[in-house]
C-alpha cells in the first residue's frame, strides 16, 4: 500500500467521514478485506451468526416480524441457519414501502437517527425505507471492497461517469471539492453525450490517467463505441460497469477502447452492494458477509446454475429490515471455488431485471444475451428495443440506417420466432431513437407480461 493511501486511510477518511456526518466505513472494510479469504464454511458460519442476531432483534423490536413469526408459530430459535430462512415470507418493494414508517421499523432507533432513503429502479413504483449512518458506512465498505478487488487503492485517481456526481458534503461545495481533490476523484456528466462532448471526455481521460473508471454499462459502452469508430484508445486499468445488463458485445466494445480483460461487472440495487467480478471474470462474488442471496424459481430454491429471482437478506440492516427481499432481478448462483481463492460464493449468471426478460408460452425465460450477438452482426440496426406486449405478441423498435433491407427484417423475425415459437406475432416499428429511463438506464427488453414470485404477506 502506498504512503499516500495509508495517509488517507489513517487520517483523511476517518476525519472526513465524521465531518460529513456518515459513519466511518474503514473498520467494516478491514473486516471484509480479511473475511473474503476465509473458507466457504467459515463465511457460512458468519452468516448464520449474523442471521441469528438479526432475527432475535427484529422479533423483539420490529412489530411486523413479531406478528409474522407469531402467526407462523415461529420463535427466533426456529431460525438458526440460512437453511431456515424459507420459514419466513418473501417481501418486496410494495410491502417495504407500505410498512416502513409504521410496523416495519426498528423501535430501538430514535427518529432523529433515521435517514430516509428511496430508490427508483427501472419501474415507476419507488422503494422507501429507513437507513442509518452505520448502515450507510457498511454499504460504502462493500463498494470499496469491490474496487480493491480490481486493483484500486485509496488515493488512486478515479473517474465516475454518471448523471449526477456523488457528493459526501452536500451543501458544502468547497469541502466537497477538497474531498475530490484528496481522493483524486473526477466526474464526467452522462447527461449530454454529443460527439463534441465525448471528444472532450477522451481528452480529459488522457490527461487524468485514472486507475479506475466507473459507469453504467450502457453509458461507457456508448462512449467506447464512439471511440472505436474514431480509432481512439485510452488505457485505463479497471473499468467497473454497474446498474444494468452488461452483454458480451458491450464488454468487448468497452475493452477495445480501454483495456483488454479489464472490464468488471458490479451488481447492486435498492441501496445494496450485492456482488462484483474478480480478476477471473467467472461470475460475480457475493458480498456474503453482508447479504444472504437466495435464488428462487417458481417459489422454490433454484438448483446451482439455474436462473431464478434474487431474494436478499441484509444481515446488517434493522432500521428497515430487508429479510427475504425479492429485488425482482434474475441470476444463478454457484458455490464452486473460484481460482482467485476467495471463499465468497458467486452469481454465475446475472441477467438483470425480471421485467427485462421474456417468458415464452411454455414458461421459459429469454434474456437479451441470447439476441445481442445477432444484433451486433446486423450492421444496419443502430439500436433496438424489444417489448413483449402479450405472451405471443412482440413489438420490435429499431433505429436503422439506409442499408436496412427487407431481408434484414425477415432475419429479425425468424430469429425471434425460433425462440418464441410458431404462434408468436411480431410488429416492427422504426424510430429515431430509443428513449432511456428517467434514471438514465437503457433497456433492451421490456416485458409487460412476466410476473415473478409475489410477496407472501
Ligand atoms: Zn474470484
Amino acid at each position: 500500500m502506498s504512503t499516500y493511501s495509508r495517509f488517507l486511510r489513517r487520517v483523511v477518511i476517518p476525519v472526513g467521514s465524521r465531518l460529513a456526518g456518515y459513519g466511518d466505513f474503514l473498520p467494516y472494510l478491514q473486516s471484509l478485506e480479511a473475511s473474503q479469504w476465509w473458507s466457504p464454511a467459515q463465511i457460512r458460519e458468519l452468516q448464520n451468526q449474523k442471521l441469528r442476531r438479526l432475527i432475535a432483534h427484529v422479533y423483539q423490536h420490529v412489530p411486523f416480524y413479531r406478528q409474522v413469526m407469531d402467526e407462523r408459530g415461529l420463535t427466533p430459535a426456529d431460525i438458526q441457519t440460512v437453511e431456515d430462512l424459507p420459514k419466513l415470507p418473501i417481501v418486496d418493494k410494495s410491502v417495504i414501502t407500505r410498512y416502513y414508517n409504521t410496523t416495519l421499523r426498528d423501535q430501538t432507533i430514535p427518529q432523529h437517527r433515521l435517514i430516509h432513503a428511496t430508490s427508483s429502479g427501472s419501474t415507476a413504483e419507488r422503494l422507501h425505507y429507513w437507513t442509518t449512518k452505520a448502515q450507510k458506512a457498511k454499504k460504502w465498505a462493500g463498494l470499496f471492497r469491490w474496487w480493491e478487488m480490481v486493483g484500486y487503492e485509496f488515493g488512486d485517481s478515479y473517474v465516475t461517469f454518471q448523471l449526477a456526481p456523488n457528493q459526501g458534503f452536500k451543501g458544502w461545495p468547497l469541502v466537497g471539492r477538497l474531498e475530490w481533490l484528496l481522493l483524486r476523484h473526477h466526474w464526467l456528466s452522462a447527461q449530454e453525450m454529443t460527439d463534441e462532448v465525448l471528444n472532450r471526455y477522451v481528452e480529459n481521460l488522457q490527461a487524468w490517467k485514472p486507475k479506475l473508471f466507473r459507469s453504467y454499462a450502457s453509458t461507457v459502452y456508448y462512449l467506447a463505441r464512439r471511440m472505436n469508430e474514431a480509432g481512439l484508445q485510452v488505457p485505463i486499468p479497471s473499468i467497473l460497469t454497474t446498474g444494468e445488463t452488461l452483454t458480451d458485445h458491450m464488454r468487448e466494445t468497452i475493452e477495445q477502447a480501454f483495456a483488454p480483460g479489464r472490464v468488471f461487472n458490479e451488481y447492486g440495487g435498492d441501496g445494496m452492494q450485492i456482488a462484483a467480478e474478480c480478476e477471473y471474470h467467472q461470475g460475480l462474488h457475493i458480498n456474503a458477509e453482508t447479504y444472504i442471496v437466495e435464488i428462487i424459481k417458481d417459489g422454490r430454491p433454484a438448483q446451482e446454475g439455474e436462473l431464478g429471482e434474487v431474494v436478499l437478506t441484509n444481515l446488517e440492516a434493522t432500521a428497515t429490515p430487508f429479510i427475504r427481499y425479492n429485488i425482482h432481478d434474475v441470476a444463478a448462483i454457484t458455490h464452486e471455488p473460484c481460482p482467485c481463492g476467495r471463499g465468497l460464493p458467486r452469481l454465475s449468471h446475472l441477467e438483470g431485471r425480471l421485467t427485462d426478460m421474456f417468458v415464452t408460452s411454455d414458461g421459459h425465460w429469454l434474456t437479451v444475451h441470447q439476441f445481442t450477438a445477432f444484433f451486433a452482426k446486423l450492421h444496419s440496426v443502430k439500436a433496438f428495443q424489444v417489448i413483449q406486449k402479450e405472451v405471443d405478441f412482440i413489438l420490435i423498435k429499431l433505429v436503422v440506417d439506409e442499408t436496412f433491407s427487407g431481408e434484414d427484417e425477415k432475419r429479425i423475425i425468424e430469429t425471434f420466432r425460433r425462440y418464441m415459437g410458431p404462434h408468436a406475432r411480431f410488429e416492427l416499428e422504426f424510430v429515431d431513437a430509443i428513449p432511456v429511463s428517467p434514471v438514465g438506464k437503457r433497456r433492451f427488453f421490456i416485458s409487460e407480461v412476466i410476473q415473478g414470485t409475489s410477496s407472501q404477506v
